[in-house]
């Protein structure tokens, strides 16, 4: 009795609160979010007034029905008095976000009630204050969750309002990525598409850069750009890396075992990968469990990365290239350049950053700067790739400064795995002959000649 609404057996106020605090605990536990709802009913008093308590009772009972079936039985359904509710939705994800249900609210409660003779129309306004980011504790949440609920019947009642500080609609829309980003793994929504790398030495596909894609139910397929930092944020970047991991090495292993000469497939890495413990055990056992050659893997980390984590990164990669496996440096050239690790040998691979190869032939200085990259490599006998080559004049310029290796939009976009299979046949078959018979005439490129 002490924990429920007399009317509505409903959770009151006090177990409401109990209920928060425990939603707080667990959710610091086991990393999860969760939402407060703080429902009011618009024009619930004049009903009350006009046509008496009885039948306000009455009313706040069918709703109060209406309510729970809107919710999860692990959630919790308060009525904080009068005519107004609070919810807790637990472990919050794509299918059951917080909008989502406030959606299903609004439209079961405006739906007529019949009530003694009566035909009732309300609506609720609600407010939603989503934790952690809305409030770090019980009172906080209620209390943002309330003036978001106020701020939704000034816009006109019958609406749900997230809280917003200064949160402005692109942290909003983060927000919901990151708490669909909890459990798009478990969906299996993440997909790898694979880039070729091509040989200017033999015109062939050497290697392939594998890209992640988030393929969201709604959204469609969301790149990189829009969610890594949020995974680097949040740490999910290292579970997801060895799924990234694990599924490149599969895929490898398949190429290779049909008998589709793919070369090395190239996997980005970000610092919070490197820095876990057992790192290259985890390496060494997926590469055991795939089948793939570590002479077939290689890794790609930035410039900056090998500067922050200097003497853990030395570590890891002695360790990596212990196993077989080969360590590229990306995005060669925009950070501070790590002529260290070159010098220890503990790179394979330099890829130069697109940005100088965008205008290699026009501008004076990333000409240069390019030029002198590639001397750079070869003296120390490292394979050096040029990234984001689109046009023939580019490749004409990698290649009279014998660049081993290229790849962009000129030999491929990333590719569904599907595909590679296909273009590899096709390259190999007749490079020139692809490029005519698919009329990419901007793109029109001459085989280079064969080894
Ligand atoms: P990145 O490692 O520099 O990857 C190359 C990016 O350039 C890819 O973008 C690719 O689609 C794009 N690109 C390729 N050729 C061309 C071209 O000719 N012109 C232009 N303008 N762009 C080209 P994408 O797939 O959107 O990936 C963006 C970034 O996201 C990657 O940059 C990488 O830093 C990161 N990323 C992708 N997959 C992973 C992953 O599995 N783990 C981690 N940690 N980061 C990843
Ligand atoms: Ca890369
Ligand atoms: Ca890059």
């Amino acid at each position: 009795m002490a924990h429920h609404d007399q009317l509505t057996r409903l959770a009151n106020r006090s177990l409401f609160r109990d209920r928060l605090d425990q939603s707080i605990f667990r959710a610091d536990r086991r990393n999860e979010t969760f939402a407060v709802l703080y429902l009011d009913l618009d024009h619930f008093k004049p009903v009350n007034d006009a046509l008496g308590h009885d039948i306000g009772d009455e009313l706040l009972l069918c709703v109060a029905e209406r309510l729970s079936r809107c919710v999860r039985n692990s959630d919790t359904l308060a009525r904080l008095g009068g005519d107004e509710f609070a919810i807790i939705l637990e472990n919050l994800s794509s299918s059951h976000s917080a909008s989502s249900v406030a959606e299903k609210i609004i439209a079961a409660i405006s739906t007529s009630f019949e009530i003694a003779d009566h035909h009732l129309h309300i609506s609720t306004s609600i407010g939603i204050a989503v934790y952690p980011y809305c409030g770090n504790n019980a009172e906080t949440l209620v209390k943002n969750a309330g003036s978001a609920m106020r701020r939704a019947k000034q816009a006109g009642r019958g609406q749900y309002h997230f809280y917003t500080s200064d949160m402005n609609a692109r942290a909003l829309d983060e927000l919901q990525m990151e708490i669909e980003l909890r459990q798009a793994l478990d969906n299996k929504e993440f997909v790898l598409h694979y880039q070729p790398q091509m040989s200017l030495v033999s015109g062939k596909v050497c290697g392939t850069e594998a890209l992640l894609r988030w393929q969201h139910p709604q959204k469609g397929l969301i790149f990189p750009e829009r969610f890594i930092s949020l995974l680097e944020n949040n740490g999910l970047i290292v579970e997801v890396g060895q799924w990234v991991i694990e599924s490149a090495c599969r895929q490898n292993q398949r190429w290779h075992a049909a008998g589709i000469d793919v070369g090395k497939v190239a996997v980005n890495l970000s610092g919070r990968q490197l820095m876990c413990r057992d790192f290259s055990k985890n390496v060494a056992m997926i590469l055991k469990k795939t089948g793939l050659d570590p002479a077939l893997l290689e890794f790609e980390l930035t410039e900056s990365l090998l500067i922050k984590n200097t003497s853990v990164c030395s570590d890891v990669l002695g360790a990596l290239m212990n196993l077989g496996v080969s360590i590229a440096i990306d995005d060669f050239g925009t950070g501070y350049c790590s002529f260290n690790y070159l010098k220890r040998f503990l790179v394979n691979t330099l890829k130069i950053d697109r940005s100088f190869v965008r205008n290699v032939n026009t501008d004076a200085a990333d000409s240069a700067i390019t030029t002198a990259m590639i001397g750079l490599a070869r003296d120390l006998n490292i394979n050096v790739i040029a990234e984001g080559v689109e046009n023939q004049r580019q490749l004409e310029y990698l290649r009279s400064r014998h660049t081993d290796e290229i790849q962009g939009y000129l030999v491929s976009p990333p590719l569904p795995a599907e595909s590679i299979g296909n273009l590899i046949y096709l390259m190999d078959y007749r490079a020139h002959k692809y490029y005519d018979t698919m009329n990419l005439s901007e793109h029109k490129m001459q085989c280079p000649p064969a080894a």
